[in-house]
């Protein structure tokens, strides 16, 4: 593997972070090009200057005045402001790697445009894979980029395939029966149902394993996330919906399994921190050190699994439902989650409205389940008209 010159595409995230840190412990096989960050300019001064960072990414000119207030001197990076310049550094031909982390839909063009420009992409970002699923895998096979899965079930998938997958992307894994995708339950798997309605942003964020976003910790609260997810691996892995599965298993530490038509199961197992699937991607096809101790089973003791209740966890069903419809529906599936979240974290909805959002924005844009969604407009289109009704939706059911 040669020298990496890696783009952080949400390097003030969650992801972004943990990214930096395994990125640090490697100076001798890669380093830091460009950075970006949509509103911690603090966070993202500092990480440029920790990281001698040659870019950084703001999205406005507001931002860069905040960057440059907040900057304490050394060689000021080259600092590139606008949506535009994220897609545009991303194929860049400085740099080798990206790292898409931005959240949400936001991150969908500059994904695409690494995915074109032929990178190696390592993708956190779920989002883009379930508004352009067939866009993004055509413009990775076209571009002849070399995709890696972040998100850690899909990394544990992609661990557990090696050796399987097809030399042709887009070709099915022969031989296999289906995946099962883990999922902690949240931290509503067993509360009373009739107590959801008054559920707050910070109980919904307070993820019993996992230490993330605030969007990405209300997804997994509702279960939306691991929805978003089987879309995710229906696409990275060509696997029809009705080969994957979701099991419940509270303890978070088998990240997902495939199981083999000879009866086989593989699992990958490890410490519920995203900085193993960042390591292996950066990594791959090599292992490299991640900063995690060893996983201690003795002490752990057990290991769960439940099957998912799809009652208390409406948005699942919605998930499967949108892929088994069209892309369209998945497109809309995501941008009303986005909206709806959002409304909550600003205690605007209750939480228990989250699936009626996006049921609502489903039914209501049920006609344009057909459209052929073809190219990155259409999608900008529907994901923008569907924020427009779950936004009004929202202020009409909005909290007095
Ligand atoms: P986060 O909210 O912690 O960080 C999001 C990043 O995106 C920040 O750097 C922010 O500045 C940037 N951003 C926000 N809005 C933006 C916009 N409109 N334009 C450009 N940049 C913007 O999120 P996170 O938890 O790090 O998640 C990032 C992605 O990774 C998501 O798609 C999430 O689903 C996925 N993911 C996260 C985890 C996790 O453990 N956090 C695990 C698996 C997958
Ligand atoms: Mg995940």
């Amino acid at each position: 593997m040669s020298f990496q010159h890696v783009c952080v595409l949400g390097a003030t995230g969650s992801i972004g972070v943990s990214t930096l840190d395994v990125i640090a412990r490697h100076p001798d096989r890669m380093a830091v090009y460009a950075l970006s960050g949509h509103s911690r300019m603090e966070l993202l001064a500092q990480q440029a200057r920790d990281s001698a960072a040659r870019v950084v990414l703001v999205p406005d000119d507001a931002a860069r005045s905040r960057f440059l207030a907040a900057w304490q001197g050394g060689v000021l990076p080259e600092i590139r402001v606008g949506a535009q310049a994220l897609a545009d550094t991303a194929a860049d031909p400085h740099v080798t790697t990206v790292m898409a982390a931005i959240i949400g839909a936001a991150g969908l063009p500059s994904a695409l445009a690494a995915a074109r420009a032929g990178k190696r992409l390592l993708l956190a970002n779920k989002e883009a894979l379930v508004a352009a699923g067939r866009i993004f895998m055509q413009a990775v096979q076209e571009g002849g980029a070399q995709l890696l899965p972040i998100d850690s079930e899909h990394s544990a998938i992609y661990q557990c395939l090696a050796g399987e997958l097809p030399a042709e992307p887009g070709q099915p894994v022969v031989g296999l029966r289906r995946l099962l995708v883990t999922a902690s339950g949240g931290p509503f798997r067993s509360r009373n149902l009739s107590e959801l309605e008054a559920v707050t942003p910070e109980q919904a964020c307070a993820h019993p394993n996992w230490s993330m976003g605030r969007k990405i910790s209300v997804d997994s609260a509702t279960m939306l996330n691991k929805g978003l997810e089987v879309i995710e691996a229906h696409w990275l892995f060509s696997v029809p919906v009705d080969q994957i599965d979701v099991v419940v298993h509270p303890q978070s530490v088998i990240h997902s399994m495939v199981e083999y038509i000879d009866g086989s199961v593989m699992a990958q197992l490890g410490q519920p921190d995203m900085r193993t699937a960042i390591a292996y991607g950066l990594g791959f096809p090599e292992r490299l050190y991640s900063g995690l101790g060893l996983l201690d089973l003795a002490t752990m003791g057990r290991l769960d699994f439940e099957q998912p209740d799809f009652l208390r966890f409406p948005c699942l069903k919605l998930a499967y439902d949108a892929l088994r419809s069209s892309q369209a529906a998945c497109v809309t599936l995501n941008a009303a989650n986005e909206i709806a979240v959002d409304r909550f974290l600003e205690r605007q909805i209750g939480y228990t409205q989250i699936p009626a959002v996006i049921e609502h924005c489903l039914d209501r844009l049920n006609g344009r389940a057909s459209q052929a969604l073809d190219a990155l407009d259409g999608v900008l289109e529907l994901d923008s008209e569907t924020r427009s009704l779950a936004l009004d939706y929202c202020r009409l059911s909005a909290r007095i």
